[in-house]
């Protein structure tokens, strides 16, 4: 089973005179770093001369660039898009790395497919909020903490796991757990997971609006019913909170009984075969390559997606009732 850690086996004492760098204050560097500034510790932050740097001198940071940050601290988070890390990891981070320093990942993406490589002369660690970042600085307000995925890529030093443990505190993790996990299984969950909710969430009710369209109801009312009340938001928090199959109680029978009777019919054994594809896509490398290929093409295949995607007479319907609805 997994390995669950909370606060007390958590010691932050073990970094508070450590100086921790956050490279890039955007949606996890931002909470990131005050977090851990909350929770004791001192926190630097390395950006490129932007909004970010200027957000980041608000917030009351020291902000220095990339390379002065790497070469002043001995932890480094690289909370930098994965797509860019890497370049900016080989140019401005690795250079200035020093013995027993400590790199901290929050995705799994960059190591399992080797994109970014690290002297063996430092820890390597994951700790990988599964929350976007604004919930990872209102749930440490809070009290609650988000949950994060930990893992030790390299151990150097011999205490990486304590390490991580501690910063996983720093941000607030260990409250509600931090979870045994690794660079690779991180990878595998985020990518596949990310995948199968753009399926659903994204096509296949887009497949849905047009069934209910060709079957005479307003293409406002199929907005509505498909996902503009919100009530899916409620059955989400529902399923969260209590489970998947509890949440099947807060509906009638009658919604019940067309739920499990002709959900089957769609996650058939089919379906299970195109995520197992899926899955070896991202396994075998196939994925990360196709996307480096694309953002090397200049992402045109991208671009063209979002524009079938806003071609099509949903958004219309959508904006309708956004506007018939007013402010939310
Ligand atoms: P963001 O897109 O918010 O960007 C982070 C920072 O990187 C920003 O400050 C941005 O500055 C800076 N940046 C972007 N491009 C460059 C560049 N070419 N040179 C220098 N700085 C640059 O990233 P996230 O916070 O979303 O992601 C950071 C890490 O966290 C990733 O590894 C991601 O996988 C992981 N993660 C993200 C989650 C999320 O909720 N977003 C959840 C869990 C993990 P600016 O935009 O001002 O240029």
């Amino acid at each position: 089973m997994v390995r669950i850690y909370r606060e007390k086996e958590a010691d932050l004492s073990l970094i508070k005179d450590r100086v921790v760098a956050v490279i890039g204050y955007g949606n996890q560097g931002r909470s990131q770093a005050l977090n851990m500034r909350d929770s004791g510790l001192k926190v630097i932050v390395g950006s490129v001369k932007d909004e970010s740097w200027d957000r980041a001198e608000k917030d009351e940071f020291e902000v220095v660039s990339i390379s002065q940050a790497a070469e002043k601290a001995n932890i480094v988070f690289v909370l930098l898009p994965d797509e860019v890390a890497p370049e900016i990891f080989n140019k401005d981070i690795y250079p200035h790395l020093k013995e027993k320093d400590v790199l901290v990942l929050a995705s799994g993406y960059n190591i399992y497919y080797g994109y970014l490589r690290v002297p063996e002369f430092v820890d390597l660690v994951l700790l990988a909020p599964r929350m976007i970042g604004k919930a990872v600085r209102d749930l440490y307000v809070s009290g609650k903490g988000a949950p994060s995925l930990i893992g030790v890529g390299q151990d150097f030093s011999g205490k990486a796991k304590q390490i991580v443990l501690a910063l996983a505190k720093g941000i607030g993790s260990t409250k509600i757990g931090a979870i045994e996990s690794s660079f690779e299984e991180e990878t595998k969950a985020d990518l596949f997971g990310e995948q199968v909710r753009g399926a659903c969430l994204v096509f296949m009710r887009r497949l849905a609006f047009e069934i209910l369209v060709e079957a005479g109801c307003s293409p406002e009312v199929a907005v509505l019913e498909l996902y503009a009340s919100g009530e899916d938001v409620e059955t989400l928090r529902a399923a969260a909170e209590q489970g998947l199959w509890a949440q099947l109680k807060l509906h009638s029978q009658t919604s019940q009984y067309g739920q499990l009777t002709r959900g089957p019919r769609i996650a058939n054994e089919q379906i299970k075969e195109i995520f197992r594809k899926m899955m070896q896509d991202i396994e075998t490398g196939a994925f990360a390559k196709e996307w480096t290929l694309e953002q090397q093409s200049g992402k045109s295949v991208l671009g063209r997606l979002w524009s079938l995607g806003l071609n099509h007479p949903l958004i219309e319907a959508e904006n309708r009732v956004f506007k018939l609805l007013g402010e939310r």
